[in-house]
């Protein structure tokens, strides 16, 4: 009867919330760990320009090991949000990241304007030596004269939000040294977009769930030609994330969007394979279906 169901829904409700909250204590003591254990590494997804055919830059993207299982960033960096410890973690993913740019340069695979993204949670974004730090990592990595262009921060518009004079510090001060700003997952966040012209930024990235069903669906077609539209408007770059398929392809070229990024030019990889990456480049099919599709 209801009243027995009603017990046992709750009997069974009650572990599984206790299972949640032992996962996520076994998690967060884990990450507290994981710096020091080598547990965490960085994947790399290299950024497609389609009408000059070339690679333009690549995604720093953690990854973390922990027990035999691979965590998705969705699930810990919230976690390193909440305990703070994504300040420590984002300095060795910028150290790790441009460090890798410099290998990759040295090894002749990478030209002087190729960059590396890095996202940055709001939380790092706020803390008032961010410019700072980013600025001493940077000097650090690259030596003098090496450094402009090379960085490119990936801000969500949760950091845009409050438009401070401590925010417009901390931009300035990055910009004057070469950073670049992109803003993630463009269109996903908050309708308020004074941001835009507020902050000195770069390019607009957009959200890969505009991309999924763009051929399908005509309101993400839609949001993304007045994406592209706005982005031009207002002398940004555009940038389409999750581009899987040929036809993602086709319809961002045509819509006037020629940077992409998605698993059609390359899953996230790590460094060790970048090199075979750019020398099979040549023979990638998205390579000759651009060709073929050039009007
Ligand atoms: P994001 O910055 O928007 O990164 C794009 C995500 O989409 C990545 O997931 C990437 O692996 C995935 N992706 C790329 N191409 C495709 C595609 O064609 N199809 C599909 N379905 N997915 C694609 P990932 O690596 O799991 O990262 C998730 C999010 O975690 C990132 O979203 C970013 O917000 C955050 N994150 C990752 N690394 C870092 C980091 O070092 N620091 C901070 N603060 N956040 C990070
Ligand atoms: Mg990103
Ligand atoms: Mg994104
Ligand atoms: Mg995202």
């Amino acid at each position: 009867d209801a009243k027995t169901q009603g017990r046992n829904t709750y009997r069974f409700y009650e572990p599984a919330l206790q299972q949640l909250g032992a996962r996520r204590l076994n998690l967060e003591s884990g990450l507290k760990r994981a710096q020091e254990l080598g547990e965490l590494t960085l994947n790399f997804q290299p950024k497609y320009d389609c009408t000059r055919k070339c690679l333009i830059g690549a995604e720093a993207l953690l990854r973390w090991q922990h027990k035999d299982e691979w965590i998705s960033p969705t699930e810990f960096i919230p976690l390193a949000e909440e305990t703070g410890l994504i300040l420590p973690i984002g300095e060795w993913v910028m150290e790790t990241a441009l460090n890798t740019l410099v290998a990759w340069r040295q090894q002749g695979l990478v030209d002087s304007d190729f960059h590396i993204g890095v996202n940055v949670s709001p939380a790092q974004f706020w803390h008032h030596e961010f410019a700072e730090r980013t600025l001493t990592i940077l000097q650090r990595c690259l030596p003098e004269g090496q450094g402009p262009g090379v960085l490119e921060l990936e801000l969500t518009e949760s950091c845009l939000l409050r438009p401070s004079e401590e925010s417009r510090k901390t931009f300035n001060a990055l910009r004057k040294a070469g950073v670049r700003f992109a803003v993630d997952d463009f269109g996903t966040g908050y309708s308020n977009l004074s941001y835009l012209k507020q902050f000195p930024l770069d390019v607009l990235k957009i959200d890969q769930s505009f991309v999924r069903d763009c051929i399908e669906d005509l309101s993400d077609a839609t949001i993304i030609r007045a994406i592209i539209a706005m982005a031009h408007g207002l002398g940004l770059a555009v940038i389409a994330e999750g581009v899987e398929t040929f036809e993602h392809a086709e319809f961002l070229k045509q819509a006037g969007c020629k940077l992409l990024q998605g698993y059609l030019v390359a899953r996230p990889m790590p460094a060790e394979q970048f090199g075979d990456f750019c020398r099979e480049l040549p023979q990638h099919p998205l390579l000759s279906i651009e060709s073929r599709a050039v009007r």
